[in-house]
């Protein structure tokens, strides 16, 4: 049976294309018509598998992935070998997150409620070759569009995964929803993050990521040792937040059902008081905001009050990935909700599962 021409074409690959290192994100798809592996050999055999462009329009960890390697690694070893995943470069070459025929990448990879089985079977089967290899740390870079700052995110509470979220920044987040992620479903398995370097384009993010994998790339082990609690502020997501899409909603003096504030972005990371206000209501027969927590629960009560024709938080809460942007509002989500927690009394003391056996190479190392 051969494949649908909706299946996404994975090509793997054992060396970087002659021009790769050239392109930006949007003439990627030139060399590489779907979700490509590139495992390049270091000095060290198991691999940090770095992934990039999931989102198409989030260029960043490409930026930093090609500087790195233009800046050394073109002639130098590796001090560790290194698997890099690149994921929508269809979306990438029209500058968005993905393209209205396409699920979200970063909802396709096991564990997840994707139905589209024509991507979470190919998203499946990465998924072994990334096991099959036997990585040290999974890092998946990302962007998003309103301001926020630089953080990692994990999904297992335990040292190490703290540990090298902590190397990348101070603030990290800890959620276990939505499902389907990269790193969800490997940390499973090994220290797994998720990057947010603040928005794509921006220098200061793309270098900050490359000091970062350069840093990760010489590392020889994640130490289990506990994390110095003034080391990591961690923040757990509680709830998703969505614009109810029966409503019209702008941001600032506009005559729409509901008007969130100017500037709302500016409450990302920002530890807010009950009764902070978000907007005004101009339609007051639905709730003009939908709050979900990990559970899947509507718990819109909990969290906002739309009385007297404002949207209020009825507790303290601390949003995250607020945006602006209409197109990731309607097609991901207006914010998080993140609660401040506190891991020394939550850290994880399961193991992880062990990693398959390396598989024996045919050709000799070097
Ligand atoms: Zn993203």
């Amino acid at each position: 049976m051969s494949a649908s021409p909706r299946q996404p074409k994975f090509t793997e690959l054992d060396h970087v294309p002659d021009g790769l290192l050239e392109c930006e994100a949007t003439a990627l798809y030139q060399h590489l018509p779907g979700p490509t592996l590139i495992h390049l050999r270091g000095r060290i055999e198991r691999p940090l598998l770095v992934s990039v462009l999931q989102h198409g329009n989030e260029t960043t960890g490409w930026e930093a992935i090609r500087r790195l390697l233009k800046s050394h690694y073109q002639h130098d070893a590796l001090p560790r070998s290194l698997l890099i995943f690149i994921g929508n470069t269809r979306a990438a070459k029209q500058r968005l997150r993905r393209l209205d025929y396409q699920p979200d990448f970063n909802r396709c990879w096991p564990g997840g409620n994707e139905t589209d089985r024509a991507y979470t079977s190919v998203f499946r089967r990465i998924h072994d070759r990334f096991l099959e290899h036997r990585p040290l740390a999974c890092i998946d870079i990302h962007n998003n569009t309103g301001l926020n700052p630089h953080y990692a995110a994990v999904n297992r509470i335990r040292s190490d995964y703290l540990r090298l979220a902590s190397m990348f920044a101070s603030k990290v987040a800890y959620f276990t929803i939505p499902m389907g992620t990269l790193s969800h479903s490997m940390s499973e398995f090994c220290p797994s993050l998720t990057l947010e370097c603040g928005q794509a384009g921006e220098t200061h993010g793309t270098d900050h990521s490359m000091a970062y994998l350069e840093s990760c790339l010489h590392l020889e082990e994640i130490s289990l040792q506990p994390v110095d609690a003034d080391a990591v502020h961690l923040f757990h997501m509680v709830a998703t937040v969505t614009v109810n899409e029966d409503l019209l909603f702008g941001f600032g003096n506009v005559p729409t059902e509901v008007a969130f504030r100017e500037g709302l972005d500016l409450y990302n990371f920002k530890e807010l008081p009950e009764g902070t206000p978000w907007g005004t209501i101009n339609k007051q027969d639905m709730a003009p905001l939908i709050a979900t927590d990990t559970d899947g629960r509507n718990v819109t009560d909990t969290y906002f009050d739309f009385s007297e024709g404002r949207v209020r938080n009825r507790r303290e809460v601390m949003p995250s990935m607020l945006t602006l942007d209409r197109r990731v509002i309607q097609q991901d989500c207006l914010c998080y909700l993140m609660e401040r927690i506190h891991f020394e009394d939550n850290e994880e003391v399961t193991t992880v599962n062990p990693l398959p056996e390396a598989i024996p190479r045919s050709d000799s190392p070097g």
